[in-house]
């Protein structure tokens, strides 16, 4: 084939790259907000062919700044985020099966989980990280970002890593019910809606997605972050890797 009519030729340059590992992984993306459509973009302009995104919202004009997938028009017909981010990629990649659930991902147990390669945690709250975060712990890698404004984080949890409960405290559990900002942040006063910026989003939605490279390539490309807990701050430009310490009487693999 010429060079230049493979859509993937650049990156198969990379050595030790393996595009059968991207076509034949089956993704899961829970969320399909901001980091959503991101992740969504990369993993389809990477190859993937098997995709799931699972929302239950629809588009309102205040998420255009940072949804790549989204249009006017969805915002003013009210379209269900996943289907508008299904019908969007199918042009990007227009050989990929791309499967919208619209469902709270709070109804979705581990049987389900199981059936993919790799889930990417794109949510906006702890409640629905934490659920994702127990039914993919012993059933597939889970690779969870979020982002407050100029911050952001990524944590890889696959087992027998520690996972996201792993880190949280007895506070963090009796104040469960206020929202928390998407870096899992506690907030001092009640704000439902947090700052949220495209940049921001690129960047975290790009870690996530070469973390799920990494997985794929089964450590050909190095260890990914299982275990621990990168922090973004745009406004250092700094990167920080902390390690997540495995609690002994977490709930979710005790
Ligand atoms: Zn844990």
């Amino acid at each position: 084939m010429d060079i230049d009519s493979d859509v993937h030729d650049r990156q198969k340059r990379i050595s030790g790259w393996g595009q059968e590992k991207i076509t034949d992984a089956n993704v899961a993306v829970v969320g399909a907000g901001a980091l959503g459509n991101e992740v969504v973009k990369n993993l389809l302009q990477l190859g993937v062919q098997r995709l799931t995104i699972i929302d239950f919202d629809t588009v309102v004009k205040a998420n255009l700044n940072r949804c790549v997938l989204f249009t006017e028009a969805d915002a003013e017909n009210k379209t269900l985020k996943a289907e508008a981010m299904t019908l969007a990629g199918q042009k990007l990649n227009p050989s990929a099966a791309i499967t919208p659930i619209i469902k709270n991902v709070e109804t979705l147990d581990d049987k389900f989980f199981a059936n993919f390669d790799a889930v990417f945690g794109c949510l906006d709250n702890l409640g629905a990280r934490l659920h994702v975060n127990a039914n993919c712990y012993n059933a597939v890698p889970l690779i969870d970002g979020g982002t407050t404004g100029f911050m952001g984080k990524v944590q890889v949890v696959s087992k027998p890593s520690a996972c996201i409960e792993c880190a949280m405290s007895k506070q963090d559990y009796a104040i469960l019910w206020r929202k928390y900002s998407c870096t899992g942040k506690q907030l001092d006063i009640f704000d439902p809606k947090m700052p949220a910026l495209p940049t921001t989003t690129s960047i975290i939605a790009g870690i996530q997605a070469n973390e799920f490279l990494k997985i794929i390539h089964s450590g050909k490309f190095g260890a990914s972050l299982a275990g621990r807990y990168l922090f973004y701050n745009g406004l250092t430009a700094e990167t920080r890797i902390y390690s997540v310490e495995k609690r002994e009487k977490c709930p979710v693999h005790q």
